[in-house]
C-alpha cells in the first residue's frame, strides 16, 4: 500500500522540482509559448451571427467585453441590462453598433463577421470610449485623434518627465523603449524624456506584470490585451508578460518599441484613434512594426497647444 502511495507522490515531488519554477518565472520573451493556448477573445468565435433577441451561452461574455472596452455601461440602466443575462438585448445592439462606428464597419447591430474578426484581435487594454462621456462628436467632421474625458494631461511647467523600469524589466528591451520616447520627443517638439534616478520619483513607471496585478486591470493571459498605460499625470505603464515580446518584426510576436509608442501616447493623454494607420488605434498585428503617424502628431500638438 505504502509503495503504492509513494510513486504518485515521488512524480508530483519531481514534477514540482521542475515544473513549479518554470512556470513560476516571469519569462517576458516567449519561452513559455503555447501555441495551443487560446486567446481569451477566442469564445466570440463561435458567437458569430447572433444578433437581437437571441439567447445565447456567452452574450454575458460578449456584454462584458463590450464594457471592458467602453461600450456598454450596465450601471447605467441595470434593469435593461443584466450583465449575467445572455440576453441580446436593445443596450448590446447599441453597444454593438457603437462598437461597429469606431473601427469603421457596417453599423448593422448584429455579430457579423468583419465585427468578430476586429473583436478578436490583440488589442491595448484602455477602454475605446469612456462610458458617460458627454461625447462632442457633432463637432468632429473627420474621424481622428482623441483625448480623455476631461481632457487629463501634464501641467504647463511640466515639460520634461522622467521614466524608470521595474527592477525585473529585461535590459535588451530597454533602448527600444527609449526610442520610443525619443520619437515622441521629437514629434511633439514639447516634452523632453530622461531616465529617473530611481523608481520611485520617476514620473512613468514601466513594469511587465501578469493577470491580476493590483491595479484593477488584470492581465488574461496569452491573446487578448498585450499591454495598458494609464492617462496623465498617472505614469504607470505595464506590459502583459504572458505575451511574446520581441525586438523588431518577428511572426507571432509583438514589438516592444510599438506598443512602448502607443502606451506613451495614453501617458501623455492620447485616447484611441480612429485613425487606423495611427499609432493609437486600439488593435495590434504580431510581427508587424508601426510608427507615429502624422494623426498621433495632430493629436499631441492640439492637447498641449503648440
Ligand atoms: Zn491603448
Ligand atoms: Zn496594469
Amino acid at each position: 500500500m505504502a509503495s503504492k502511495l509513494s510513486f504518485p507522490f515521488l512524480c508530483i515531488f519531481f514534477f514540482s522540482l521542475f515544473a513549479i519554477p518554470v512556470f513560476s518565472h516571469l519569462h517576458p520573451n516567449g519561452l513559455l509559448d503555447n501555441n495551443t493556448s487560446q486567446s481569451p477573445f477566442e469564445f466570440l468565435k463561435n458567437m458569430q451571427g447572433c444578433h437581437k433577441g437571441d439567447k445565447v451561452k456567452g452574450i454575458h461574455d460578449l456584454k462584458f467585453y463590450l464594457s471592458h472596452f467602453g461600450y456598454l455601461n450596465y450601471q447605467s440602466n441595470p434593469n435593461v441590462t443584466n450583465p449575467k443575462e445572455d440576453n441580446f438585448d436593445d443596450e448590446l445592439e447599441e453597444a454593438i453598433k457603437s462598437y461597429q462606428v469606431f473601427y469603421h464597419l457596417n453599423a448593422t447591430g448584429t455579430l457579423d463577421a468583419p465585427t468578430v474578426s476586429k473583436m478578436v484581435k490583440p488589442r491595448c487594454g484602455f477602454p475605446d470610449k469612456e462610458t458617460h462621456q458627454h461625447s462632442d462628436k457633432t463637432l468632429h467632421t473627420v474621424s481622428h485623434y482623441q483625448f480623455f474625458s476631461g481632457r487629463p494631461k501634464w501641467p504647463k511647467d511640466k515639460r520634461h518627465l522622467t521614466f524608470a523600469f521595474g527592477s525585473r524589466f529585461p535590459t535588451r528591451f530597454m533602448p527600444h523603449v527609449v526610442r520610443a520616447f525619443s520619437k515622441w520627443a521629437t514629434a511633439s517638439q514639447y516634452f523632453t524624456f530622461s531616465r529617473a534616478i530611481t523608481y520611485q520619483s520617476a514620473d512613468i513607471k514601466i513594469s511587465f506584470a501578469r493577470g491580476s496585478h493590483g491595479d484593477g486591470s488584470p492581465f488574461d493571459g496569452r491573446g487578448g490585451v498585450l499591454a495598458h498605460a494609464f492617462a496623465p499625470t498617472d505614469g504607470r505603464f505595464h506590459y502583459d508578460a504572458d505575451e511574446s515580446w520581441v525586438i523588431g518584426a518577428v511572426p507571432n510576436a509583438y514589438d516592444i518599441e510599438t506598443l512602448a509608442l502607443h502606451e506613451i501616447g495614453h501617458l501623455l493623454g492620447l485616447a484611441h484613434s480612429e485613425v487606423e494607420n495611427a499609432i493609437m488605434w486600439p488593435t495590434f498585428t504580431s510581427g508587424v512594426t508601426k510608427g507615429l503617424n502624422f494623426d498621433d502628431v495632430q493629436g499631441i500638438r492640439a492637447l498641449y497647444g503648440n
